[in-house]
């Protein structure tokens, strides 16, 4: 933990209120993301469906993709403070957010989206893993390092889809023999371009099943 962490009063990531990292309402307004939804790739839509407009058409490598809350305006603050200001008290509050919202998958295992190294170095911690960590837990599944990248890749903010795609195609590969069942924990789903290639990659690692599981997914 770094020494701000511990000085400095805590305040509220979302509202700034003071007491807690996020704070009882700010917490309790969360976006939460609640049926239906997209049966594949998790999107909110007016009825179950087994592809909606967002996904259907698509190659996706994961069987499904499931988030606790919207990618609005608060959580894009709280998940700034989470990721580039190392408030680490925050992944237990999106884990909880998760398993309050995404039922566990059906797998053996989590991985998780493994960090760009020079990005992971700058920060001092990877949020995904973190997150990954405290569902494990409370999931009672292993966390395993299942998923590496093969080169670093260039960031995707402000990137068009068919560019995240291009940006992340072969970005990782199996990092050892996967198994059968898995699910991938990221904290952000944006495109779904990053989840699908490390999905495949655990895919060419062994895994028939990959469920996506993260904390915010941008809602279109
Ligand atoms: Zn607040
Ligand atoms: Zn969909």
């Amino acid at each position: 933990m770094k020494l701000f962490d511990l000085l400095l009063p805590m305040r509220c990531a979302v509202c700034g209120g003071g007491g807690a990292q996020l704070c009882a309402s700010c917490r309790e307004r969360l976006p939460r993301l609640e049926p239906p939804l997209c049966d594949r790739c998790g999107a909110p839509t007016a009825w179950p469906v087994a592809r909606c407009r967002e996904c259907s058409g698509r190659r996706l490598a994961f069987t499904s993709a499931r988030a606790a809350v919207a990618y609005d305006d608060d959580v894009r603050r709280l998940v700034r403070a989470w990721k580039e200001r190392g408030l680490r008290r925050l992944a237990p509050e999106a884990a909880a957010a998760v398993i309050g919202v995404v039922p566990r998958p059906c797998c053996g295992a989590l991985a998780f989206v493994p960090p760009d190294r020079a990005r992971n170095l700058e920060r001092g911690h990877h949020p995904a893993e973190r997150l990954a960590r405290e569902l494990g837990e409370r999931w009672s599944l292993p966390v395993l390092s299942l998923v590496r990248r093969t080169r670093p890749v260039p960031r995707q903010r402000g990137l068009a889809l068919a560019e995240r795609r291009r940006n992340v195609v072969g970005a990782f590969a199996p990092a050892t023999q996967v198994p059968p069942a898995v699910a991938l924990v990221d904290d952000v789903y944006t495109s779904g371009a990053t989840a699908t290639a490390a999905a495949s990659a655990l895919r060419k690692g062994g895994a028939r099943r990959v469920e996506v599981v993260t904390f915010a997914r941008v809602v279109r």
